[in-house]
């Protein structure tokens, strides 16, 4: 729907589709070359709780600092992954690279610190065999326990094969890691699922988030998602959390967590652990 909005002018139709299919063949191979070459970095983004304002995790989000056309939003270069197949290689990049990075963390802190990983899967990972070996692969070699890993998925990861989804879920479950929900209330997925798949947190969708201030749809949305992780014993994660009054609202909701450019912007490596640790300072300040 959005792209037959976008495409709406008949006098540039052709030429810009044309040149945007240019421009996904190009940022495949272009991708292809990267993951070879080591291009892609990973970032961190804190979720911080509403409620004592610690760091309870990060979400590892890809980078791509392209060498001539810069930074390329994950927004573009996921989908190109997901169409190509390149996803494989990229989402077993991503799930190495942040249980390495925590693990570091750890090390480099000289304890296990209270913080978990979160790590994206794709639909087309969930849809493969071999997930749960790769799950379990990036677990043992970085030497963290399961607890430590979060693993976000969207509902697309359910909807295409509900019963495969179930396993999938219940072996990653046997890993002791902990499902989130990504992007909760922007897909197909039936209510149903929610009640027979081991999910751990709803990630309530920045879209609903960032309407709550000015209009009152969104802000019954998210009361009736928290009512519902409630009832169904979830935690839930508030996205796009972008000003201190949304932050508060959302403590008040009884919202769990919450991540956006409020509290910070995806750190890189080495700036997530210092961030970290300024939160509990500034905690023990305030106490
Ligand atoms: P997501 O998983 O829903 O990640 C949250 C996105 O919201 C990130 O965008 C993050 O930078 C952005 N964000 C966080 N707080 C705020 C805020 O306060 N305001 C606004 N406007 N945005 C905020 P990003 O990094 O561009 O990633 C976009 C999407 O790309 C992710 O959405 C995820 O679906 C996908 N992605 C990123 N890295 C990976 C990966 O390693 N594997 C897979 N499969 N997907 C990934
Ligand atoms: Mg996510
Ligand atoms: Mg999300
Ligand atoms: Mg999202």
């Amino acid at each position: 729907v959005k792209q037959a909005k976008a495409s709406g002018r008949p006098e540039v139709y052709e030429p810009k589709e044309a040149s945007l299919a240019r421009r996904r063949f190009s940022i495949e191979t272009e991708l292809r070359r990267a993951l070879e070459t080591d291009q892609l970095s990973m970032s961190y983004q804190p979720l911080v709780n509403l409620k004592t304002g610690e760091v309870s995790g990060f979400e590892a989000l890809a980078r791509w600092q392209h060498p001539d056309r810069g930074e390329i939003s994950p927004t573009e270069f996921i989908p190109v992954a997901e169409e190509s197949g390149l996803i494989l290689h990229l989402g077993r990049w991503a799930m190495d690279k942040a249980t390495m990075t925590l693990a570091g963390w750890d090390a480099e802190a000289g304890q296990k610190l209270p913080v978990n990983v979160a790590v994206n899967l794709s639909a087309i990972q969930v849809a493969r065999d071999d997930i749960t070996a790769m799950v379990g692969g990036a677990l043992r070699n970085s030497g963290l326990t399961g607890d430590r890993l979060m693993l976000e998925l969207t509902e697309s990861a359910i909807v295409q094969d509900p019963r495969r989804a179930t396993r999938v879920f219940d072996a990653l479950k046997a890993l002791e890691a902990r499902v989130a929900m990504d992007d909760f209330g922007t897909g197909y997925s039936s209510l149903a699922y929610l009640q027979r798949l081991p999910i751990d947190v709803l990630k309530i969708d920045r879209s609903f988030v960032s309407g709550m201030m000015i209009d009152p749809d969104s802000v019954a949305i998210v009361r009736a998602v928290l009512s519902l992780a409630e009832a169904l014993g979830m935690s839930t994660t508030a996205e796009g959390v972008e000003s201190r009054e949304l932050a508060t609202t959302l403590a008040a909701l009884g919202c769990v967590s919450g991540q956006g450019f409020f509290f910070a912007k995806p750190l890189t490596e080495d700036d997530a652990l210092p961030f970290w640790r300024s939160r509990l300072r500034s905690n023990r300040q305030a106490a």
